[in-house]
């Protein structure tokens, strides 16, 4: 979940914690939008002096809501060379978890950028999917973060990955595999033109069958979004396979049970 410190979110903290506790999750979790070293890389995250602001934003939602245990993380973007600069900020709080996310493919193309949908249209959709996927395998692969997040972003508006494009994804989910790394499921998909849980139920069923372990996400970007869809979500997991989900505190999983299905 985000903080108003991206640019792109609604919201302090303590509201997001509000609704949780008002629709009954046991556990939430922050992982905003990680600075990078140069705090013009973009305008979608907080910059690198507001990261002390961030932590003390979901502290004060622990709290308001002592009763609710509330993660702190980063979603953490990952693109080839960034390893020094996520070590550095890995180092700098105490975080329940690191959300590796690829959004950029293509040197500097964030592909899930409303205001840089054009760009869909100068290149093959096959080749950014295999250049998407490749790069996911390369986070996953880094042993740098415990959850890698919504893994297949570019269907967002809409561009769904070529049938049989499992030779794609398979190195990622080797990846994923080999580093213990899990896989979000991420409801905010279905909010999106795409109207697709992030990532599709052929990829979590061969996640599943490799032995992948998941998470649950809203990837809320306002109080409102959060735990929304997740009863769709848990039909997702359930469908694919899955009986557990993992949660985490400080860089330490524990493996939950699926709530029992509802008739
Ligand atoms: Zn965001
Ligand atoms: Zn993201």
């Amino acid at each position: 979940m985000h903080t108003p410190l991206c640019r792109h979110a609604t919201g302090e903290p303590t509201a997001y914690a509000a609704h949780a506790v008002k629709i009954g999750l046991k556990e939430i979790g922050f992982s905003d939008h990680s600075p990078m070293r140069a705090d013009d890389f973009d305008n979608w995250r907080m910059r690198f002096d507001q990261l002390a602001e961030y932590v003390e934003k979901v502290q004060e939602a622990r709290r308001d809501f002592p009763q609710l245990p509330i993660r702190l993380g980063l979603e953490v973007d990952y693109l080839p060379g960034l390893e020094p600069w996520i070590e550095e900020l890995t180092a700098l709080h105490p975080w329940d978890y690191l959300m590796g996310s690829v959004h950029y493919v293509s040197g500097n193309w964030d592909v899930d950028n409303p205001f840089r949908r054009e760009e869909w249209t100068k290149r093959e959709p096959a080749t950014i999917w295999a250049e998407y996927f490749q790069r996911l395998a390369q986070a996953a692969g880094s042993g740098l973060f415990d959850i890698i997040g919504h893994a297949d972003l570019p269907k967002k508006f809409g561009c769904v990955p070529p049938a049989n494009c499992r030779a794609m994804y398979l190195p990622f989910l080797e990846a994923a595999r080999a580093k213990d790394v899990a896989v979000e499921l991420n409801t905010a998909g279905l909010r999106k033109d795409c109207r697709e849980i992030y990532p599709s139920l052929e990829i979590l069923r061969a996640a599943c069958a490799h032995g992948i372990a998941i998470t649950f996400g809203s990837d809320s970007h306002a109080p409102e979004e959060v735990g929304l869809n997740f009863a769709e979500a848990l039909a997702w997991a359930r469908q694919a396979g899955f009986t557990h989900s993992r949660a985490f505190e400080q860089r330490k999983f524990k493996t939950l049970p699926l709530p029992a299905a509802s008739t």
